[in-house]
């Protein structure tokens, strides 16, 4: 039956949309909505240097590719700058729960730097930081069906004293009685690779590991794929953050699938800091192709003006990926996951029994 452009959209994003999705890699310090930051920068009385929320918009999403990672991640600190009390942390927290959970997200692991949020805020407290997002996820768990893990986050550039306390205090709230305790899972490394070695954050990332957490790292995005090896064996992380550029390096590729490693890819935010410089560039196909595990991830959703299914849907235009091929890709991201075996089984068994 013919039908016309507009019911074939629609099909096409209704399964996708109802696609079980697994997402490891979303920056909650780089996703708050639009109207979020207007509304608390008028209530808290905070100067963004703009009159309206179209001009709001202009300095606080990344649209079109810019000159480099650096320059994109400068428009993080409007986002930064309304993460300024523990409930507005929360509120953030809560509305990035929602909108995973809008995206047909079933099991979401987001992450937020400490260190980053705290830059310019005297009156606020790592304490406050983290008991903000554990609020807001609690919240957010009690009112959507969806599961939710947390990452902490080290800066690389960043005083590493301060990642340290803040690692520390992150290992506090862990070992603590927040009911959302166990959902702190992870610790990654973010910011720019280049100009930074491995070495410089052992101490810090075995002081992770020994707290318990499982390591992901941003690596082989603005670098190569040396970085990427060196990530593997050196920081002995589990999953890399991007790790675009491994592509580069079959042997890197076999060193990725023998430690049975996994790549958190975000296609739309490797264009946007031109770590592609087009989208069809993107290795992602010739990663799934050469048996690759990876997860499929927004980065930063608000600051690039995307949501999940639109990532979605653009691979799938893009690369040709079918139903079956995002379904296998989710499963394996789900096996991925730092959260519990106990958590995991249930997501499991609920939604990708073969
Ligand atoms: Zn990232």
């Amino acid at each position: 039956m013919a039908c016309d452009s507009r019911d074939e959209h629609t099909t096409q994003f209704d399964w996708i949309q109802a696609l079980p999705k697994v997402e490891t890699h979303l920056h909650l310090d780089g996703s708050v909505r639009l109207n979020t930051i207007w509304e608390i920068a008028q209530t808290d009385s905070i100067d963004l240097g703009v009159e309206s929320i179209e001009e709001l918009e202009k300095i606080c999403t990344v649209v079109e590719p810019m000159s480099s990672l650096q320059e994109v991640l400068d428009v993080f600190w409007v986002h930064q700058k309304v993460m300024n009390s523990k409930e507005n942390i929360a509120r953030v927290a809560y509305e990035n729960v929602e909108d995973a959970f809008n995206d047909g997200v079933v099991l979401l692991e987001l992450r937020f730097a400490p260190t980053f949020i705290a830059v310019g805020k005297d009156h606020l407290s790592y304490d406050d930081i983290i008991e903000g997002v554990l609020d807001g996820v609690e919240k957010g768990m009690a009112e959507y069906d969806i599961e939710v893990g947390l990452i902490g986050i080290g800066v690389r550039g960043m005083d590493p004293a301060k990642n340290k306390a803040a690692l520390l205090d992150i290992l506090k709230y862990k070992n603590g009685d927040h009911p959302m305790s166990n959902r702190l899972v992870g610790y990654d490394l973010a910011a720019k690779e280049a100009g930074f070695e491995s070495d410089e954050f052992l101490e810090l990332i075995n002081t992770a590991k020994d707290g318990g957490l499982h390591i992901t790292i941003h690596s082989g995005e603005d670098t190569d794929a040396a970085h990427v090896r060196n990530t593997l064996e050196i920081l002995g992380a589990e999953r890399i953050g991007h790790g675009v550029k491994s592509w580069d390096d079959p042997k890197v590729i076999d060193l990725l699938k023998e430690r049975n490693s996994h790549l958190e890819l975000s296609v739309t935010s490797n264009w946007l800091t031109k770590t592609v410089l087009r989208i069809e560039d993107h290795p992602i196909k010739k990663l799934f192709e050469a048996g690759v595990s990876f997860s499929i991830n927004t980065d930063d959703a608000h600051l690039m003006g995307i949501n999940l299914v639109h990532e979605y849907e653009l691979i799938e235009k893009t690369f040709g990926f079918t139903k079956a091929d995002f379904m296998r890709i989710n499963a394996d991201a789900l096996e991925h996951s730092f959260l519990s075996e106990a958590i995991k089984a249930k997501v499991r068994d609920r939604y990708f029994r073969n």
